[in-house]
């Protein structure tokens, strides 16, 4: 199979550590080629981030990827986040905007995430395979979907490696995406970011959240199971692992798994992609 990553986000409590390490362990035995940790914007959640990272490389032993996001940060805190990973010899970056928590007024020096991508590159050199986010169906703040697309490849231009995308389900939107951005003369993977169901209220709110679009026939079969958790699980991985499979048969070159430090949910679509 191509190359697998999942992404976890740093946990707060003891118990969200107890539950990442199940995780970690288990989704380890898939060989990941890296596992990426979300970066809180805005500075609070800023140094878990550089702990889970640093966990999950000591102790797990998996390759590590921190997110970075400029949005509120200042160019000297970013530096030394990025001379803090290279010294721990981390080869990996995923960059990005991030987005201002509500209430929070401060912009930082950077706007957008390809003046972070040329950042790192003036500051660090070729040090950093940079992955950068791509948005199949649009990123919700764009002014239309070719100015997207457009800065979609200013970030490329900039110096990233390649591109996770956001989530999505419809297999469609992510090769037309890949063939409008190729036109561009845009050659860098696109690795589809793959969202795990096991809920689908919370499916629902993150969706809400991103824009990403829910498609009537899964919404509906979801809706027909109510509260039955096992059956949702069940066609949940039965609808992910078939996109999974899609995406695979035509091109995808790995696939990243949004794993919400759970194990389960991504584990029943990749025995499904084996089986
Ligand atoms: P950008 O690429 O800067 O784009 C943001 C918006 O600005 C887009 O609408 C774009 O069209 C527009 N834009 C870009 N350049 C210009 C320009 N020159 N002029 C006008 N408009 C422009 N968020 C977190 O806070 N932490 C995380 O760890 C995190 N991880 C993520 C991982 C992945 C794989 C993905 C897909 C998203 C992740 N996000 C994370 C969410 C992300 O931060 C948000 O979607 C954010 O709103 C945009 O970030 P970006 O890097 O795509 O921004």
């Amino acid at each position: 199979m191509s190359s697998i990553s999942f992404e976890f986000f740093p946990p707060k409590t003891d118990e969200q550590r107890a539950q990442l390490d199940q995780a970690a362990v288990l989704l380890k035995s898939h060989a990941p080629e890296y596992v990426s940790v979300t970066f809180g914007a805005g500075g609070s959640t800023l140094s878990y981030t550089g702990e889970t990272v640093h966990h999950l490389h000591t102790t797990h032993g998996l390759s590590v990827a921190p997110h970075l996001s400029c949005v509120g940060g200042t160019r000297a805190e970013l530096a030394a986040l990025l001379d803090d990973y290279r010294a721990a010899g981390y080869r990996r970056i995923v960059a990005l905007r991030g987005d201002l928590p509500s209430g929070m007024a401060t912009p930082g020096d950077f706007r957008y995430a390809s003046e972070l991508v040329r950042f790192i590159r003036e500051h660090s050199g070729d040090h950093f395979h940079i992955e950068v986010a791509a948005y199949p169906e649009t990123h919700p703040q764009a002014d239309d979907a070719l100015a997207d697309l457009r800065h979609f490849k200013a970030k490329v231009d900039a110096g990233a490696n390649g591109a996770i995308t956001q989530y999505f389900f419809n297999a469609d939107a992510y090769f037309r995406f890949v063939d409008d951005v190729r036109r561009l003369g845009v050659n860098v993977p696109i690795v589809p970011g793959i969202m795990p169901i096991s809920n689908y209220s919370q499916l629902k709110r993150f969706s809400d959240g991103c824009g990403a679009e829910i498609p009537r026939w899964i919404a509906k079969r979801m809706l027909a199971h109510g509260d039955d958790a096992a059956s949702i699980r069940e066609l949940g991985a039965d609808v992910v692992a078939q996109l999974c499979r899609r995406l695979l048969e035509g091109g995808a070159p790995g696939l990243h798994f949004y794993t919400l430090n759970r194990a389960r949910a991504t584990r029943a679509i990749l025995d499904r992609l084996h089986g």
